[in-house]
C-alpha cells in the first residue's frame, strides 16, 4: 500500500484519523443539541433546525473548529462540556501501534490538526500521544484551516519537508484535496473515522482500514 522507502515525513490528522471521531460526533450531534434545547426551552425535534444552519454557515472555515466562536454563538461553555466527556476519547484501532513503530523509525512524524490548542491539549491530557511526534501543529496557529492553501504555505515555512516524500493521512476528503493541490504526493483517507458508524466513501483516495496494514515500516 505504501512504499516506505519513498517517504521521510508522515503527517497525521488527529480527529477521525488517529482518534475515534465518535468523541466529536457524539459531542456535536447529541450533547450540544440536548444541552442547547434544554437551555433555550426548545424541543429535541426542532433544535437541529437552529443549530444545523449555524454549523453549515462556517463549514470548512477556522470558526467551525474554534471553541471560543461556538461558546459565544451558542452561549455555552464548549471546552467545559468537552471536559465532561473525556472518557470517550480513544485511539482508532492500532493507531498507537503505528505511532510507536514510526517513532522508532527514521521518519519525521508530524501532527497537523484543525482542532485549536485547547482541543489538542484536552485530548493530549487524556491520551499522552505527543511523545510520538516530532512536531504538533494546529491550523489555528497559522490562521488558516487545512482546507486552504495558506495552511500548507505556512506549514512549509515552519517545517522542513519535501511534499514529494511526504505521506499525509486525513479523514476529510476536502482536506486531502487541498494537500494534493499543494503537492503532497502520498495521500490516504480513513475508511471508518467514527468506529460506531459504518464505513464511509473516500472518493478518489485510497483508504486505510486498519493501521496494521501499514506495518512493518521499512
Ligand atoms: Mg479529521
Amino acid at each position: 500500500m505504501i512504499s516506505w522507502k519513498e517517504i521521510d515525513t508522515v503527517l497525521f490528522d488527529m480527529d477521525g484519523t488517529l482518534l475515534d471521531l465518535h468523541f466529536d460526533s457524539y459531542f456535536w450531534k447529541q450533547l450540544v443539541p440536548e444541552r442547547y434545547a434544554d437551555k433555550e426551552g426548545l424541543s429535541r425535534a426542532t433544535v437541529w433546525s437552529i443549530i444545523g444552519p449555524k454549523l453549515e454557515e462556517v463549514a470548512g472555515t477556522l470558526e467551525w473548529y474554534c471553541f471560543d466562536y461556538w461558546s459565544k454563538e451558542l452561549g455555552m461553555n464548549i471546552l467545559g462540556m468537552k471536559k465532561d466527556i473525556t472518557h470517550k476519547i480513544q485511539f482508532r484501532p492500532h493507531a498507537e501501534q503505528l505511532l510507536k513503530h514510526l517513532h522508532a523509525s527514521d521518519k519525521k512524524i508530524i501532527l497537523a490538526t484543525n482542532t485549536n490548542r485547547d482541543g489538542l491539549n484536552l485530548k493530549m491530557d487524556f491520551i499522552p500521544f505527543a511523545q510520538y511526534f516530532d512536531e504538533l501543529y494546529s491550523s489555528h496557529d497559522f490562521g488558516h484551516p487545512k482546507e486552504e492553501q495558506a495552511f500548507w504555505q505556512n506549514l512549509s515555512q515552519n517545517l522542513d519537508f519535501d511534499p514529494t516524500r511526504t505521506l499525509f493521512i486525513d479523514d476529510s476528503l476536502e482536506v486531502l484535496r487541498s494537500a494534493r493541490t499543494y503537492g503532497i504526493k502520498h495521500l490516504l483517507a480513513i475508511s471508518q473515522p467514527d468506529m460506531t458508524l459504518p464505513k464511509v466513501e473516500t472518493g478518489e483516495f485510497q483508504a486505510i482500514d486498519n493501521f496494521c496494514d501499514l506495518l512493518p515500516i521499512e
